[in-house]
């Protein structure tokens, strides 16, 4: 089983992540919590290409492919290896990210991003998608991920992302659980858990 968590800065994707892993593991499950850009040795080496704060910039169409790059790393070594062997994966972003970053954000074609992405990944999608969503303000309000770039984009950026987001979650209603992120977290939890039970293995 593999799920995948969505949502702009400070959401509380990586909190759920964590609450997820030690509530599946109490049940008795393999589980592996994992994310994106950064989870692989290489995929490291992107993420501060990408992130670092002495940024050096990557055009719209560079940054679709060192995440794209990324993930197919990640994909190839993490996520496949370990869903073959049983285990539900939990991710922190995947390629909804760059549908709603790449995508929505920087204005570039969905359609094409979903190509490369479909290509770098081998088309593996997950069984379940929660977007944790959340107003940029509320969300940069609560957190700043140390060491990483502060994000310079501008207010529009990140409505441009939440609404993309959104409209994926819109259109693709199975596979994806959407929650107001600004609730407490036990509550969060709790909502996921419920839409995630009928989803496990035996
Ligand atoms: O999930 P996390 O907050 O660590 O993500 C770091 C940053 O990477 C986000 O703030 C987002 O701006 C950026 N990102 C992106 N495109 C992606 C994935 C992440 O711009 N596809």
């Amino acid at each position: 089983t593999f799920i995948v968590l969505e949502g702009g800065e400070g959401a509380g994707k990586s909190t759920q992540v964590r609450q997820l892993a030690i509530w599946l593991r109490e049940e008795g499950f393999d589980v592996v919590t994992t994310r994106e850009p950064g989870a692989t040795k290489l995929g490291m080496r992107l993420r501060s290409l990408l992130l670092d704060r002495e940024n050096i910039g990557a055009s719209p169409r560079c940054e679709v492919l060192l995440y794209a790059a990324d993930r197919a790393e990640h994909v190839e070594t993490v996520i496949r290896p370990a869903l073959a062997r049983g285990a539900i994966v939990i991710s922190d972003r995947y390629v909804d990210s760059s549908l709603a970053y790449q995508g929505a954000g920087r204005e570039l074609s969905e359609q094409e991003i979903t190509s490369v992405n479909t290509w770098a990944t081998g088309g593996l999608t997950p069984h379940l998608t929660v977007l944790l969503d959340i107003p940029h303000e509320q969300g940069t309000a609560r957190l700043g991920e140390p060491g990483d770039r502060v994000e310079d984009e501008p207010a529009e950026f990140h409505s441009r992302v939440r609404a993309g987001f959104k409209a994926l979650a819109e259109r693709e209603p199975d596979r994806y659980l959407v929650v107001d992120a600004q609730q407490p977290v036990e509550s969060i939890t709790h909502t996921i858990q419920q839409r995630l039970r009928p989803l496990l293995p035996d």
